[in-house]
C-alpha cells in the first residue's frame, strides 16, 4: 500500500513538473467509444476531473483591474496540495463556484440549461457528451 502510494505520488509529481513547462489547455474533449465529451483535467496530475465538488480552480497570478489571467483546474487533495505548495499565495476557487460563474459570464443559466437538458432528453440523446 506504502510502495502504492509512493509511486502514484511520484508520477503526480512528474505530471506536476511537464505540466509547469507546457502549460498547455486543460479542457479537452476525449473519444468516448465514438462519443465526444468534454472533460476538464486536473493540470497536476493529468487525469480528468469527474466531481466538481472535489476540485478546485487556481489563478495563475493576480491581475490588475480589467486584466485577465490563467487558471488552473485541480482535483482536492493530494493535487490541490501540490499546487498550494507552489502556488500558496495565489487565490483559489471551489470548482462547483467557478462553474457556476462560468456559465453565467458565457451568457448562459441554470434555467437555459435545465430547457436544453429537457430538450435533449425528449430526443433521447441526454447521454451524449458524458463520460
Ligand atoms: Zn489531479
Amino acid at each position: 500500500m506504502y510502495v502504492e502510494l509512493v509511486e502514484d505520488y511520484e508520477n503526480i509529481f512528474l505530471n506536476f513538473n511537464q505540466t509547469l513547462r507546457v502549460q498547455k489547455a486543460m479542457i479537452k474533449t476525449i473519444n468516448n467509444d465514438g462519443m465526444y465529451a468534454p472533460v476538464i483535467i486536473c493540470d497536476i496530475c493529468g487525469k480528468a476531473i469527474d466531481n466538481a465538488s472535489l476540485a478546485a480552480v487556481i489563478d495563475c497570478e493576480r491581475p490588475n483591474v480589467g486584466e485577465m489571467t490563467e487558471v488552473r483546474h485541480v482535483h482536492k487533495g493530494k493535487c490541490h496540495d501540490l499546487a498550494d505548495a507552489r502556488w500558496s499565495e495565489l487565490p483559489w476557487a471551489e470548482m462547483d463556484v467557478h462553474l457556476l460563474n462560468l456559465i453565467n459570464n458565457v451568457g448562459s443559466s441554470l434555467e437555459k440549461l435545465q430547457e436544453v437538458r429537457e430538450a435533449r432528453n425528449k430526443v433521447g440523446i441526454e447521454n451524449w457528451g458524458k463520460i
